[in-house]
């Protein structure tokens, strides 16, 4: 299994999920089908407090929601994680 660094994405604070999610964990655990428990970024055994706003390092803007403990998703936006591409959720 390889990791792909990960960056949490400026500016998303105020942003609401879409229409018919409750939030973006909803948004997330939705999309994949199951449950978030656990923080993605590697390695962190915190909880799944939140949807986390984040950019896969190098892509440019491109928006993926990722479950994150509030301790990592409040981490500065240049701070690198690293996370599996796998559990990455796609924003359109
Ligand atoms: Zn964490």
């Amino acid at each position: 299994m390889s990791y792909i660094v990960i960056k949490n994405k400026k500016g998303t604070v105020e942003k609401l999920p879409p229409s018919g999610y409750t939030s973006w964990l909803d948004f997330w655990e939705r999309q994949k089908g199951q449950r978030a428990y656990q923080c993605k970024t590697i390695p962190c055994d915190g909880p799944a407090d939140v949807g986390g706003h984040v950019i896969k390092s190098g892509e440019g803007g491109k928006e993926y929601i990722l479950p994150l403990c509030y301790e990592c998703n409040n981490k500065p936006d240049d701070t690198s994680f690293y996370a599996r591409e796998s559990d990455l959720v796609s924003v359109q």
